[in-house]
């Protein structure tokens, strides 16, 4: 019999864990398809799916199947071995994209420190050692390695953590004339989010997707796309450049790829992938077996035309449901976003206020995201029913109209 299990509140987490979060006060301990349940047996729907990562809701039937069978065969061999789910993952991965070539690690900073890495070797090996510049944008989010911190275009984020790596330069994002500006025979890549999403759901137009990819050919630099929050489904292709019809050099994947479980990838083609050699880069846990099995069965469901034709219906409800608040409440100045990461940003007489109605919406049930202080930030599960979207909606209602009109 298991020992009983010790009590924990989240009171605990302030004595026990390293102040870099600040979590609801509730502590969710089960969660089916969108809904979750707190320690007090409260229900939430739930419109984050973990910040775009459960894309198939929690706890899906095919995951837990694939995760238990895998729990049974094989759980790590380390790379000194390669396993089946990891070959059989690439190659589905290659199937559904521009890709050839497929590097596995664990989270998102760390496809992207793999990917800059990639582009840095590529160009000093295949070009020259000085061909090092990495062009990135404002508000940008890469991931929280220092140099993946350092890529990305927000400075809270990488402030105190110096000396940081060089020869990185942010411009504004979806500005070409800005792009052109900085960009020379010594750039290696343009980094960019399609979609950016912690940088207050802002998609990146085609004008600009286009002319990136055209200034990276001029100058002999690579086209990276991070994919970690936009892609596996979320934008309603599989990846979000496929909306552009522009091809990237490079992308990253984590967030969703596994529905929950850690693991990301970095797609990439031959020609660059033929200048790495065995030594020049890895990780421990790359391409676990365990990791990939809940992978592969996330892309057998998600990339289906059942699952990605579903999300524009979604989507429309979601934004009829936000117009109807911002009818009544006026709180709204601009509803944008692709597929289902969906931004609202808050009118400027509500600025500041995000965080507050992320509070109450949990009060009244309903778990929702922020992206910075003026945006709510909704990514729900791919497979979120109809009548959680409407339940959810009512609940995000009240507590708005609790924000702004405190009884
Ligand atoms: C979340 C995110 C990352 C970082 O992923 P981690 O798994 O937290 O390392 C990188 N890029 C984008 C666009 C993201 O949304």
């Amino acid at each position: 019999m298991a020992a009983e299990k010790m009590a924990v509140t989240r009171q605990t987490f302030d004595e026990v864990i390293l102040p870099v979060y600040a979590p609801a006060q509730f502590v969710p301990v089960k969660g089916k398809g969108s809904r979750v349940w707190d320690q007090q047996g409260k229900e939430y729907i739930d419109f984050t799916a973990g910040i775009a990562v459960t894309a198939l809701g929690h706890c899906h039937p095919a995951l837990v199947e694939a995760l238990k069978t895998q729990g049974e065969m094989l759980w790590h061999t380390s790379n000194v071995f390669t396993n089946e789910p990891a070959l059989r993952l690439a190659s589905k991965l290659i199937d559904a994209t521009f890709a050839e070539r497929v590097f596995f690690a664990n989270s998102g900073a760390e496809a992207n420190e793999a990917a800059f890495k990639l582009a840095r070797y590529y160009a000093s090996t295949r070009h020259s050692p000085y061909k090092s510049k990495i062009i990135a944008f404002h508000n940008a989010f890469h991931g929280r390695t220092l140099f993946t911190v350092s890529v990305g275009g927000q400075p809270k984020y990488s402030d105190g953590f110096g000396p940081k790596p060089a020869d990185i330069v942010h411009v504004p994002f979806n500005d070409l004339e800005a792009v052109k500006a900085v960009i020379d025979d010594h750039t290696c890549a343009i980094v960019v989010e399609p979609i950016q999403g912690e940088g207050g759901v802002m998609p990146a137009t085609q004008e600009f997707m286009q002319g990136l990819r055209q200034l990276c050919d001029q100058y002999q630099a690579l086209l990276v796309l991070d994919e970690v929050q936009s892609g596996m489904g979320r934008s309603g292709k599989l990846f979000a450049y496929q909306h552009y019809g522009v091809q990237p050099d490079i992308l990253t994947s984590a967030k969703a790829l596994g529905g929950g479980f850690p693991i990301s990838a970095m797609l990439t083609t031959n020609e660059i992938a033929s200048a790495m050699t065995p030594g020049v880069h890895g990780t421990t846990y790359g391409g676990n077996p365990l990791a990939c099995a809940v992978a592969e069965a996330a892309l057998d469901v998600i990339n289906t035309p059942s699952v990605l034709d579903g999300i524009e219906q979604r989507r429309q409800r979601f934004i009829e449901a936000l117009e109807a608040i911002n009818a009544k409440l006026d709180l709204f100045s601009e509803i944008r976003g692709k597929g289902l990461l969906i931004g609202a940003e808050l009118q400027p007489q509500h600025k500041g206020k995000a965080r507050d109605i992320l509070n109450a919406a949990a009060a009244e049930g309903l778990m929702i995201l922020t992206a910075g202080t003026d945006v709510l930030r909704f990514a729900p599960s791919l497979v979120i029913p109809l009548a959680d979207i409407g339940d959810g909606m009512a609940r995000l209602a009240r507590a708005a109209e609790k924000v702004l009109k405190p009884a």
